[in-house]
């Protein structure tokens, strides 16, 4: 090549990568030491405060035409969005449900991204791992090896997973084929009204129709009423329904309560019907050597959700399905078009895993998976689920033990549902509790989020967090008292009168 013409070359060919990778290097190794930091001190630092203006302000700026320094652009990100997290890593987040992330985990996102590696599947390492995780979670759950599972983004898609295999292997029909309209007779599934609401949008999505979802009412452990559902089933039936899909919930969000697995696994096992578990809070309980046996007969499930980001602390985002069939999964999704055909030999002589799902790129998911779990031993999984359940009730325990606290019901699992009550009801009821929760929030103190049972309004407690310890318990219980009466005596709940001064002698330690 003559030298005018590699000078042209140069001047017209560009890449991502740096020039100097030794600077790449620097910033890489204080970033590195940034996040330890970040994380050993994450304690000391509040669990949420509100943005100011100023950091809003960084989230409008236009699209940047032209370059910045790698230092620049780190530097804007850790005064911005490390400075303002969501706060699901702090010991005090309890709002909704979900895992508190871990260090082995995210670097096992890292070096994801970084290997790079396409999981809609192909013979390389990657696939093989994927695999593994998958078959580690049968494992965990009792599931068959003959069982197939997908790596998904969450629960919800999990779900969908399970539910859509659901709909095809029950609808009579060729739904690939044909639709939902050529479905004879509709379908109909059931499960308790404290369902998760990724079960109507799945529905849905799947043609059915939320009205197609029963909701069966709960008895007062908020467990689904498994004479009702029985007879919600034959009523159905005779009213020209199919009744096709059993949805069993192995801890609800609301409460944590778990449906009675067993007898909902005989009962579809009876009507032939597919029986799916939805298990993002509760399947991993399984591991959990003292309380395993709350949900004893998951492994019976035709399929069941899971969620390694809630109770495995994988860093956002995976779900796992898991189905017992692994034809009828295979025939729900499998497509082989002209170019995604496999060779005998080479890249693609591996499994396609994007036909079990409906992804066709597929993140590489499973190391985070694979990497805390070999790095701390399945076990202490399994003990960290013990201990946030027993936190739960610790905490059961001080609420009780507090005349102005009220207990929801006692927790089954590591979710605890309870409110500050001096003597109110309805509305100014919630509104009290709403202002405490806000303001836990807001003084950073500690994340709840709240919810309604039963008609009845509750701050919510979900302990799915390897950092909380109980002494982080007995500090809610004292803010909580604390803001109630600091609210109670500013009004607009007003009448100070019925709130006494809470007495201190009659607390617990
Ligand atoms: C969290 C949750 C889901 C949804 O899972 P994502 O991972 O958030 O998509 C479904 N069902 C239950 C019971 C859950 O707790």
């Amino acid at each position: 090549m003559d030298g005018a013409r590699e000078a042209l070359d140069m001047v017209a060919e560009e890449t991502l990568d740096p020039l100097d990778w030794a600077d790449v290097q620097a910033l890489s190794h204080r970033v590195v030491d940034d996040a330890i930091n970040y994380l050993r001190d994450v304690r000391d630092r509040p669990v949420w405060r509100e943005m100011p203006a100023e950091v809003r302000s960084v989230f409008e700026a236009p699209l940047p035409r032209v370059p910045s320094p790698m230092a620049d652009v780190y530097g804007e990100v850790s005064r911005t969005v490390m400075s303002y997290p969501m706060g699901n890593v702090h010991p005090r987040f309890w709002a909704w449900y979900m895992g508190a992330g871990n260090f082995a985990g995210a670097l096992g996102d890292f070096l994801a991204a970084i290997q790079g590696s396409n999981l809609g599947g192909g013979n390389h390492a990657a696939a093989l791992m994927d695999r593994q995780v998958v078959n580690w979670c049968k494992q965990m759950l009792g599931f068959p090896a003959s069982a197939s599972g997908t790596l998904v983004s969450g629960g919800s898609m999990a779900n969908i997973i399970g539910l859509t295999v659901a709909r095809n292997a029950k609808a009579g029909v060729d739904v690939r084929e044909h639709g939902v309209a050529a479905i004879e007779k509709p379908l109909r599934f059931y499960g308790s009204d404290q369902l998760h609401s990724c079960h109507r949008k799945a529905m849905e999505a799947l043609g059915l129709g939320n009205r197609a979802l029963c909701r069966i009412p709960t008895d007062a452990s908020l467990c689904i009423d498994v004479p009702a559902l029985r007879a919600a089933i034959a009523q159905d039936r005779a009213a020209g329904f199919e009744p096709a899909c059993i949805i069993g919930s192995a801890g609800t969000v609301n409460t944590g309560a778990i449906d009675d697995l067993q007898a909902l696994a005989a009962l579809a096992s009876e009507e032939g019907m597919w029986f799916h578990v939805d298990g993002c809070i509760g399947a991993l309980i399984a591991i959990a050597p003292e309380n395993a046996h709350l949900v004893a007969g998951i492994e019976k499930a035709d399929s069941v959700a899971l969620d390694p980001h809630k109770w495995l602390h994988a860093p956002f985002e995976v779900g796992c399905a898991l189905v017992r069939d692994a034809a009828a999964h295979r025939r729900t999704f499998a497509v082989t078009p002209e170019y995604l055909e496999s060779t005998p030999r080479g890249l693609a002589s591996g499994e396609w895993l994007n036909d079990y799902g409906l992804q066709t790129t597929r993140g590489f998911r499973a190391l985070k998976v694979w990497m805390a779990l070999k790095q701390h031993g399945l076990d202490k999984f399994g003990r960290l689920i013990d201990q946030n359940i027993a936190q739960a009730g610790h905490l059961a325990r001080l609420i009780e033990a507090e005349p102005l606290l009220e207990l929801a019901t006692a927790p089954t699992i590591n979710i605890v549902c309870f409110r500050y009550q001096p003597g109110l009801a309805g509305e100014p009821l919630k509104a009290l509790n709403t202002e405490i929760m806000l303001r836990l929030q807001e003084e950073g103190i500690a994340a709840l989020s709240d919810t309604t049972v039963h008609g009845q309004h509750w701050l919510r407690v979900a302990i799915a967090n390897h950092r909380t310890r109980r002494g982080d318990l007995d500090l809610l219980v004292r803010e909580t008292l604390r803001l109630g009466w600091e609210i109670a005596a500013e009004g607009p709940f007003g009448k100070a009168a019925i709130f006494d001064k809470p007495d201190n002698e009659s607390r617990s330690a």
